[in-house]
């Protein structure tokens, strides 16, 4: 942390060994020769891109920074080393399932993206997860391989077990997972009326608590799936109707970014244990599914911090395939097939933020360069300044405090000049500056002084808004790899922060990756006058450049403004009524058309009729049915008598990520 550094053994290297490239870049991210930031998109060895390159562009199409740059090839590489690593460990362990990939459309709900990881995962048959209603209206018109999976999770109300049901008209693979068990006898309900066999899944309500940030998804007092009493429960539902064939998977999710292969084994292992006594029971179950929580290492410190995992891909993939086969022969059961709903890791890598920084902002003047004379005051400060020890250093900060203080009362008696306070205050800087480069030398930091060295790095000014770039590095401190995306061949000599062009006193980066524990500064280069500067953001394609509002595609809520009323005999009223979105809304504004979706949707109906598997006037009610959901709120429909089972008001049911509640708290 030092300003003084050797400027001679500074090296490309030592810019990827200092920002940590090959620890979080998962060989994607590097530096080339030019000192500049590049990406290779397939990994090493492969065409690589220059990131200044990018910028040109950018300006050529008279576009402005902030830009998010997306990378459809790392996507298509994630999606392809993810289901490659576990089929080669189902290759080496000879076991019988398959992999059958899903990809949680919440994660990034992008068109783009999620069209792109189908395409890439075609060969795989890699299929979609939903978790709402306005999700699975994209993914029923996109997932239209009959073999890939579509999964539903989430709370469900009757329109959603509708378009579900939709699915298997279509022909298509739909499993309706149950988290409640209410959701069962509605789901046996509107697929009789409908006429078709239902894939049932069940979600399982582990005991073994997951490790990371976002655990409440698992363990006993989770908010989705079923206790093992209530498992036992349904078990006899389809039973008593004789459905026993309807049940084909079993899944759990242990939460998100699961920081520790440790509780990922248990997990794995519980729900095995689970899976096998049901198949004990006559259910002839053919996945399992293992959830999300595939985490990626955005530090690189290859450790269980939040922001950081303890495992590979590689060995979470050897793990989960080891111990369902390992408990399957126990048990004495069949392997089933092995399903993951790995969001994060899949998108994480390749999206990110370019901002350029246009200033910064550094604490004090040379005092000598100040006009004014050296009263009483500024002579004292001048001594006190003057005579910092190592040893003396917590006193001679509390003297100078102190002083400081004295100053500033008299200034606003008026006997100190606006000059005479401003050498006082340099003069308090620079000794500041002096303490933390004492104290950088220094294994333990005395508490009062440790806070100095984010008070007196720079503020770098970059443009950009890290609420609506990295909500949660704004809301959950989850750390994001930040790097200049040029002069790498250079020195950073400037310790800084990095400050963004909103009001809002959060909208600062002081916690950076590190090799081992977050840093509160980041050395970057001393900005040239006339000469750009850009940074980057790294590692957000998941969960963040969907702004918290499109969680799940619910959008924005419907507000009300209540004003209280003594003459009203409620006494209340509603001054204001602002309207939500609907979904078509919500999906309009992700790329997504409702009258393509409705279009698309038709033609695979219209197939159906042709082939005689259903009647043009059923086809007609299905497509009719499918847009008026489109046209609806985005929540669930709570207020129908037939869904009081659904007792849960829906602004909870936004999930586990309550990014939206803390972003909307501000
Ligand atoms: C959010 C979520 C996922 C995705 O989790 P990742 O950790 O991003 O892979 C998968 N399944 C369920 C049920 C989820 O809620």
């Amino acid at each position: 942390m030092s300003e003084q550094k050797n400027h001679n053994d500074w090296s490309i290297a030592k810019a990827v060994e200092y920002y940590n490239i090959d620890g979080w870049g998962a060989g994607y991210f590097g530096v080339n020769n030019k000192g500049h930031l590049c990406v290779w998109p397939y990994g090493q060895p492969g065409p690589s891109i220059d990131m200044l390159d990018v910028i040109d562009e950018i300006h050529d199409k008279k576009l402005s920074l902030p830009c998010v740059v997306r990378f459809q090839d790392i996507l298509r590489s994630r999606v392809q080393t993810l289901n490659q690593t576990f089929a080669k460990h189902i290759s080496e362990m000879d076991y019988t399932g398959k992999y059958f990939g899903v990809y949680p459309i919440k994660v990034n709900q992008m068109r783009e993206v999620v069209e792109e990881i189908l395409d890439a995962g075609r060969d795989s048959h890699f299929g979609l997860e939903a978790g709402s209603k306005g999700e699975l209206l994209p993914v029923l018109a996109y997932n239209d391989d009959p073999e890939a999976l579509t999964i539903c999770n989430g709370y469900k109300d009757e329109d959603f077990m509708r378009l579900a049901m939709l699915g298997r008209k279509l022909g298509r693979r739909v499993i309706v997972v149950i988290e409640k068990l209410s959701e069962l006898p509605l789901l046996l309900r509107v697929a009789e009326e409908m006429q078709v066999e239902p894939l049932i899944g069940f979600r399982a309500k582990l005991s073994t608590p997951g490790a990371g940030k976002w655990v409440s998804s698992s363990g006993d007092f989770a908010k989705f799936g079923l206790t093992a009493p209530e498992i036992i429960e349904a078990v006899k539902i389809l039973k008593d109707r004789g459905k026993e064939d309807a049940l084909k998977l079993f899944h759990f999710h242990a939460g998100s970014q699961l920081t520790d292969i440790r509780s990922i084994k248990e997990a794995v292992k519980e729900g095995a244990r689970i899976y096998a006594k049901l198949r004990k029971m006559g259910f002839n179950i053919e996945f399992f599914d293992v959830g999300g929580g595939l985490g990626v290492d955005y530090e690189g410190s290859n450790t269980t911090s939040h922001s950081s995992v303890n495992y590979t891909l590689d060995e979470y993939a050897s793990d989960v395939v080891h111990n369902i086969q390992q408990i399957c022969k126990d048990e004495g059961v069949a392997e089933p097939h092995i399903v993951s709903e790995s969001g994060r890791a899949i998108t994480a890598h390749h999206s990110c933020v370019i901002m350029s920084v246009f200033g910064s902002i550094q604490l004090g003047e040379d005092e000598n360069q100040l006009n004014g004379t050296d009263t009483e005051v500024v002579l004292k400060m001048r001594e006190v300044v003057a005579g910092l020890t190592p040893k003396n250093l917590q006193e001679t900060f509390h003297d100078a405090t102190a002083l400081k203080e004295e100053a500033l009362s008299m200034f606003k008696l008026g006997i100190l000049g606006l000059e005479e306070r401003a050498k006082i205050e340099s003069l308090y800087w620079k000794l500041c500056r002096q303490i933390v480069q004492i104290n950088s030398r220094r294994k333990r930091v005395p508490k009062d002084t440790a806070h100095l060295e984010v008070l007196i790095a720079d503020q770098y000014l970059a443009n950009f808004s890290l609420f609506q770039s990295a909500p949660d590095h704004w809301a959950f401190e989850q750390l994001f790899p930040v790097v200049p995306l040029e002069r790498l061949d250079e020195q950073p000599l400037r310790e800084s922060t990095i400050v963004d062009i909103t009001c809002d006193s959060d909208g600062k980066i002081d916690q950076f990756i590190d090799q081992v524990t977050p840093r509160s500064t980041l050395a970057l280069h001393e900005l040239r006058p006339g000469e750009s500067y850009h940074v980057g953001m790294f590692l957000l394609g998941a969960y963040q450049d969907i702004m918290g509002d499109m969680h799940n595609l619910f959008g924005r809520v419907n507000e009300v403004h209540v004003f209280c009323d003594d003459e009203d005999p409620e006494d209340f009223y509603l001054e204001e009524v602002i309207p939500g979105d609907n979904i078509a809304d919500v999906l309009c504004r992700l790329q997504y058309f409702p009258s393509e979706l409705v279009k698309t949707v038709k033609k695979s109906v219209d197939e159906r009729i042709k082939s005689g598997a259903i009647k043009p006037k059923e086809g007609m009610t299905l497509i009719e049915f499918y847009e008026q959901v489109i046209k609806s709120y985005t929540y669930l429909e709570t207020g129908r008598p037939r869904q009081t089972n659904l007792e849960i008001p829906a602004e909870s049911l936004s999930n586990g990520l309550s990014s939206v509640e803390l972003l909307r708290a501000r």
